[in-house]
């Protein structure tokens, strides 16, 4: 096997190509080129390009890679290469990997973002040597990638781990649940992701609700993220607290069912809210610990993802 891996780390703002060093997992060179253009003709040229790039860069230029992965941040249909939906680039029914088979004249392997990041952890991060795992992102969306049996598990379609689009807001609730980036009612992504609590927040300062939050931020509300919330709450703030009550109760829940459901030894936690939020975490903990089953905590560790912004493109050069 060939020493070296081509990846794509493919986002809604950015396309990150890299050459990986199979044996050690490290990047031999990359690079990241942003979209000018979402659509999918623009993509794949601005792809192609940030490959072109990064096999410049790793003096590889001349050599002929057969195969390509590319992490997707949307609902991929795994093995088809068709994204089915990805908000962040526009897309629905996208065949992107047909499209991007033909420009690089490689075989693509496409796969959702988190489920590439996850294999990625596996196999040189935060869950190396480690056969059942669940990678779970918490920030501007909410998401997880399975390992389960030493394999990633993208399911029957390639859409499983959409953790973010699992329900927690029943229809026929006194208030309307929110709407979700991908098109449905009440997703925890709808509730806890980083993008969406800023919006409710302005929604809810804008009608009224009291909280210190304007003042933290001078009145500046295009600044609110839940790094800022964290630190009202920090200061007791009665507003940002309740609302971390809330997210917490639902990010702890779901995290307590997965492990519950399918018994990892280790849970992999990614994501700006979860980790630039320590009393929010702290609150997660707690609901988790209370909730997910005792037989399925014995044995198991939670750990901060490890390879960052790396883990999607290294995972998605490695895929299987
Ligand atoms: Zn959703």
């Amino acid at each position: 096997m060939a020493a070296r891996a081509l990846g794509v780390d493919l986002g809604g703002t950015n396309a990150r190509a890299a050459v990986v060093d199979r044996d050690s997992g490290e990047i031999v060179a990359s690079h990241k080129e942003p979209h000018r253009d979402r659509s999918p003709a623009a993509v794949v040229e601005t792809v192609a390009h940030a490959v072109a790039a990064a096999l410049e860069g790793a003096g590889d230029a001349a050599r002929t890679f057969g195969r390509v992965g590319v992490g997707v941040a949307g609902q991929c249909l795994g093995r088809t290469g068709v994204v089915l939906n990805a908000p962040n680039l526009g897309w629905r029914d996208v065949p992107l990997g047909e499209l991007l088979e033909e420009r690089l004249g490689a075989k693509v392997r496409i796969a959702n973002d988190l489920s590439a990041a996850a294999w990625g952890e596996r196999r040189f991060g935060a869950a190396r040597g480690v056969d059942d795992a669940v990678l779970v992102f918490v920030g501007s969306g909410v998401g997880s990638g399975l390992i389960l049996g030493g394999r990633l598990h993208d399911g029957h379609r390639g859409v499983a781990g959409e953790l973010g689009h699992v329900k927690v807001r029943p229809s026929r609730a006194s208030t309307a649940p929110r709407r979700c980036g991908c098109g449905e009612l009440g997703c925890l992504e709808a509730y806890t992701s980083g993008m969406n609590l800023a919006a409710r927040v302005r929604e809810e300062l804008a009608a009224g609700a009291s909280s210190r939050l304007g003042a933290l931020l001078q009145g500046d509300l295009s600044r609110l993220s839940a790094s800022v919330i964290d630190e009202a709450c920090v200061q007791g703030d009665p507003y940002a607290c309740a609302l971390w009550e809330e997210v917490a109760d639902l990010l702890g829940n779901a995290i307590a069912s997965v492990v519950t459901l399918l018994n990892p030894a280790r849970v992999i936690l990614g994501g700006g809210v979860l980790l630039g939020c320590p009393d929010l975490r702290r609150r997660v903990d707690e609901v988790f610990q209370a909730r997910v089953s005792r037989s399925a905590l014995v044995g198991l560790t939670l750990e901060r993802a490890f390879l960052g912004d790396d883990a999607g493109v290294i995972g998605a050069a490695l895929l299987e």
